[in-house]
Formats: structure tokens, sequence, C-alpha cells
């Protein structure tokens, strides 16, 4: 069981933005820009690249509601997942990360 599913859970707290039956969206706990979100879905994929590409219709529409949720959706933000070891992934749980707040640049991350 990774650490975020214990999040799902409720075995590990977390600061909750927006949750519905399939997704939860919460703050991440080492943030890298004024607003960093992390968005998984419930059930344990390890990562992008093993997802079943059908909830990614429903992530999508999730992801955006978190984004105008948060007032991110005109300002705009960034939008990653890290894939595997090269991509820099430490939590094998699938997840995006929404980031904003300011402006971001390349170096930023
Ligand atoms: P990855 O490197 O796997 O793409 O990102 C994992 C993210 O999860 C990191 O940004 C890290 O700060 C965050 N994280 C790890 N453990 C916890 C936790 O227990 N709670 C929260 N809210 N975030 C976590």
């Amino acid at each position: 069981m990774t650490i975020f599913s214990k999040i799902v859970s409720g075995e590990i707290p977390c600061n909750k933005v927006l949750e519905n039956e399939d997704f939860l969206a919460f703050h991440d706990i080492n943030p890298k820009a004024p607003i960093h979100i992390l968005i998984i879905p419930k059930k344990e994929y390890k990562c992008f690249q093993e997802v079943d590409p059908k909830i990614m219709v429903k992530m999508t529409e999730f992801i955006q509601q978190v984004a105008k949720l948060l007032e991110l959706d005109k300002r705009g933000y960034r939008l990653i997942t890290n894939n595997g070891s090269d991509g820099g992934q430490e939590v094998l749980h699938l997840h995006f990360h929404l980031l904003g707040g300011a402006p971001l640049s390349w170096d930023t991350l």
C-alpha cells in the first residue's frame, strides 16, 4: 500500500482540497510553488504509463475542477506527472502535481 493509499483511507491525514468518488486532491507536504496540489486516483495505479486510459477523461475533468476552485483556471498553472525512476517519481501511486500562484519558469522547479 502506498503512502497515498493511506491518505485515501484516512490512515494518514492530508490538507484536502477536493474529493469525489474516484479522485482526491490535497496540498503537497513540501510545496514547490505558492500553490502545489497533488491529484490522485483513489485506485492505486503505479504511474501514468500503467494507468487505464479510460479513467483519464474523468481525471481530466477533476483536475480542471480543482484548478477552477483555486482560481488558477484564468491565471494559468503547471501540470506535471513524474513517471518512473528517470522521471523522478518517488511515490509509486499515479499523481499529478498542479502548481501555480506565481509565474513559473523551467528554472523554478
Ligand atoms: P513524486 O516525486 O513522486 O512525483 O512526488 C511525490 C510528492 O509527494 C512530493 O512532492 C512530496 O512532497 C509529496 N509527499 C510525499 N509524502 C507526502 C505526504 O505524506 N503528504 C503529502 N501531502 N505529500 C507528500
